[in-house]
């Protein structure tokens, strides 16, 4: 007979099946390690789970496709979901525990819909000129979630860095106890950042949509031998996209790393953050590089 060994992985429904299970592993000192995602996993997401393992007893993922965030409900409708691949997934990176809420579990009252955190000026740009109200959906129920889960440790991909600038500070604001870990963005072999979007996209779309990290690093080797100004960088840029890549570009920008702030040259070394949002077809897709 053949012997294996194979992960358990704990799936829970409710938050409070999941605390019970959360404070016994508490109670014989495991510090826990959370990956809130939407599901559709990938290899992008599974970097954020073996960080988690490698520097907490105990990882929880967290799949919850939040309708809060999402601001044109076509995209909602259509975001993958294969749940039975994503348990498998998450057995084979040895994820322990599961946690898989209904919209009426992580919402039973609306209150909870809309917190009170304001990212300020963080919210306002980029994704948050482009995607009205998906900033407030998604510090809401990544609060709600970390006040789940009470996590040691949560980790978020640089792929959504505004995303995790705005993480961070409302964890400041809160003064909640969690460390926020960024991991670095994964790829696909052409450059591609992988994400869950990007299923719905055909073979021919996928090798097209390498010129999106292409011109990210054009635009970083630009920056870093000083040769072109920013406003230039930036007009190429988005030429190439719209004409070679024949994308709708929705923004392609320079800015401070912290800030998100548009800067118009570099000053003593700062570090900035080459940021773009760009449509394949229908198909809305973000990327980042920090320079
Ligand atoms: P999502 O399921 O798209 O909400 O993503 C869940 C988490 O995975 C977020 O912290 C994302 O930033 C992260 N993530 C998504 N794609 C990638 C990627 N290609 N590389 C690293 N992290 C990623």
């Amino acid at each position: 007979m053949r012997a294996f060994s194979r992960f358990i992985l704990e799936t829970y429904l409710s938050i409070s099946d999941l605390n019970e299970y959360l404070d016994s592993k508490r109670g014989s000192g495991a510090s826990i390690g959370f990956v809130p995602t939407m599901g559709a996993l990938h290899d992008g997401h599974m970097s954020l789970l073996k960080e988690s393992k490698e520097k907490c007893g105990i990882t929880v993922c967290s799949i919850f496709v939040n309708p809060t965030q999402f601001n044109d409900p076509k995209d909602y409708q259509l975001y993958p979901k294969n749940t039975e691949k994503d348990k498998k997934i998450l057995e084979e990176t040895g994820c322990d525990c599961l946690f898989l809420p209904n919209v009426e579990e992580i919402y039973p009252y609306d209150e909870f819909k809309q917190i009170t955190f304001d990212p300020g000026s963080l919210g306002d740009v980029l994704e948050g000129a482009h995607r009205p109200g998906h900033f407030a959906g998604m510090a809401s129920v990544v609060k709600r979630l970390l006040d789940i889960v009470r996590p040691d440790n949560a980790f978020f991909g640089q792929k959504d860095y505004q995303q995790f600038l705005i993480v961070h500070k409302m964890v400041e604001f809160y003064k909640l106890p969690i460390e926020i870990v960024k991991c670095p963005t994964v790829r696909e072999n052409n450059g591609l950042a992988m994400s869950s979007r990007n299923q719905r996209l055909s073979a021919e779309e996928r090798e097209k949509a390498s010129l999106i990290y292409k011109t990210l690093t054009w635009a970083e080797h630009e920056i870093n031998a000083g040769r072109l100004n920013f406003e230039t960088i930036i007009k190429q840029a988005m030429f190439d996209l719209t004409e070679k890549g024949e994308f709708k570009v929705d923004y392609f920008d320079i800015c401070g790393s912290n800030t998100l702030e548009h800067v118009d040259f570099r000053k003593d070394n700062e570090k900035l953050a080459v940021l773009t949002a760009v449509w394949v077809r229908d198909i809305r897709l973000i990327d980042n590089l920090l320079v």
